[in-house]
């Protein structure tokens, strides 16, 4: 229980402030990494899908092109048309749209499958292209049509000795077998399959691309939420700890110190510092406060109540039945003359100590005047003024008793009820009746000769 509460002593608020502040700056870094890396896998989602369409184009543009040429090149030399040779070389020398193709896909890396397939694909549709440019100026000289007002590149073909020899006919149907046989179509073929694969390799290459970025941001965005979690939670214990430690300490000190009480010892150490610190100034203010209040009601040499007390404390009870007792040292001022002003203040003490020690606890014993003591006796009738003579008697008895060298004295007592006072005729309130009474009964006792008690 002590260990814990010297453990609760150590903990300083401006720690766990740094160390949460800390804390939260981290995770907000990491929170700022994991979205620039989320936004990053989704540019690179982006760029990816960008590519497929570039690249899936070029394919397409590939197979496309070389079956134009085909057709064109199939065209011609079924009907002889010019413009079908025309628009043939129109796309081989001008247009190159295969060429393109290749290019387009030449940023993504030259190493990659699909442009290695495309390429091989570009070869073999090349050869074909000279296949078909054979076939080309079979069908031209067998339509009679002059081959360099075609194009250059038929001018290039070299004819074979047999091919020469035949006759236009032959040499259309020459033609048109080399562009419609098996070795032909067998050709056409593998430039299919080599799109296709590059097809293939383009969907396998994306679907894997896509999955990897998408575990990618799926793993980034959990982390980030876990993250935020993390957050949440630190900032929730950070708002309980200073609540714990420094709110509600602070809350339940204002009751404490409207209520005048010392302040618990409890939260962060600043806050322990602070409770014990005003307990402390509490402590020393009350015990101040103390010393003044009895200074303001007692005597001084005699530490009984003082006049200011009794004036008080008659006006209190002049509602109660009291009994009033004024008590005189008689003649002092011989005391005084003849054994000096100090062994007058011995006396005065011991009369003190004897009046205090006979009447009970509920009774207010004050010192009023120079020798002068006056007794509040609460609750007190006429009826019970046996009980007053009574204790008149045994303070005379210990008065008497001379065993501490003082010079004897005695005393002159007037005693009053305020049962008996007649505010009506006398015009006065109680308190001031009854005291008026209580001299008169002490002037009465001093006439009578002192060393005795009168009642009014
Ligand atoms: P009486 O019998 O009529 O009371 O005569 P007395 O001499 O006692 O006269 P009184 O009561 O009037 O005088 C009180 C004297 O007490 C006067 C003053 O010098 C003395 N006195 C007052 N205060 C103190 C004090 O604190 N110490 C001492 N030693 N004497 C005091
Ligand atoms: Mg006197």
């Amino acid at each position: 229980m002590q260990m814990e509460q010297k453990k609760k002593k150590d903990i300083k608020i401006v720690y766990i402030f740094v160390g949460f502040t800390i804390l939260l700056v981290i995770i907000a870094l990491l929170l700022i990494v994991g979205s620039s890396r989320v936004a990053n896998t989704l540019t690179n989602m982006q760029e990816s899908t960008d590519a497929y369409i570039v690249e899936e184009n070029s394919i397409s543009q590939m197979r496309e092109v070389s079956d134009y040429l085909t057709e064109q090149c199939q065209a011609f030399i079924a009907t002889g048309k010019l413009e079908e040779a025309e628009a043939y070389f129109q796309e081989v020398d001008f247009d190159k749209r295969r060429e393109a193709s290749l290019k387009a896909v030449e940023p993504y890396g030259k190493e990659q499958a699909i442009y290695k397939s495309l390429s091989e694909a570009l070869q073999s549709s090349n050869e074909l292209a000279d296949v078909e440019c054979h076939a080309m100026r079979l069908a031209a000289e067998g339509y009679g049509l002059d081959p360099a007002g075609i194009s250059e590149d038929l001018t290039q073909v070299k004819l074979t000795n047999e091919e020469k020899q035949m006759t236009a006919q032959e040499k259309r149907q020459r033609a048109r077998s080399m562009v419609f046989d098996e070795d032909y179509e067998s050709k056409k073929s593998e430039i299919w399959n080599k799109v296709y694969d590059s097809t293939e390799q383009l969907m396998k290459n994306t679907s894997e691309c896509e999955l990897e970025y998408y575990e990618s941001a799926r793993n980034r965005i959990i982390l980030q939420n876990v993250l935020l979690g993390l957050l949440l939670v630190l900032a929730l214990l950070l708002l309980y700890v200073v609540a714990k430690l420094v709110i509600l300490p602070l809350r339940r000190s204002t009751d404490f110190i409207r209520n005048h009480e010392s302040l618990p010892v409890e939260g962060a150490s600043e806050y322990a510092y602070l409770a014990r610190a005003y307990n402390t100034m509490l402590e020393a203010t009350q015990e101040h406060h103390e010393i003044l209040s009895y200074e303001a009601t007692h005597d001084e040499m005699t530490d009984l109540y003082n006049r200011k007390f009794f004036d008080m404390k008659r006006m209190e009870l002049a509602d109660e039945e009291t009994s009033l007792m004024i008590v005189d040292v008689d003649h002092f001022k011989s005391i005084n003359d003849t054994y000096g002003h100090e062994t007058g203040d011995k006396v005065l003490q011991k009369v003190a100590k004897i009046l205090a020690s006979n009447f009970r606890s509920e009774d207010f014993v004050c010192r009023i005047g120079g020798d002068e003591f006056a007794v509040l006796m609460v609750q007190m009738r006429p009826e019970l003024k046996y009980i007053v003579e009574g204790k008149i008697a045994d303070v005379n008895e210990m008065l008497r008793q001379n065993g501490d060298g003082l010079p004897a004295v005695t005393l002159s007592i007037g005693v009053a009820f305020s049962e008996n006072c007649d505010t009506e005729s006398e015009n006065a309130d109680i308190p001031e009746v009854l005291f008026r009474n209580a001299d008169q009964a002490l002037y009465k006792a001093k006439e009578s000769g002192r060393d005795g008690y009168a009642f009014y």
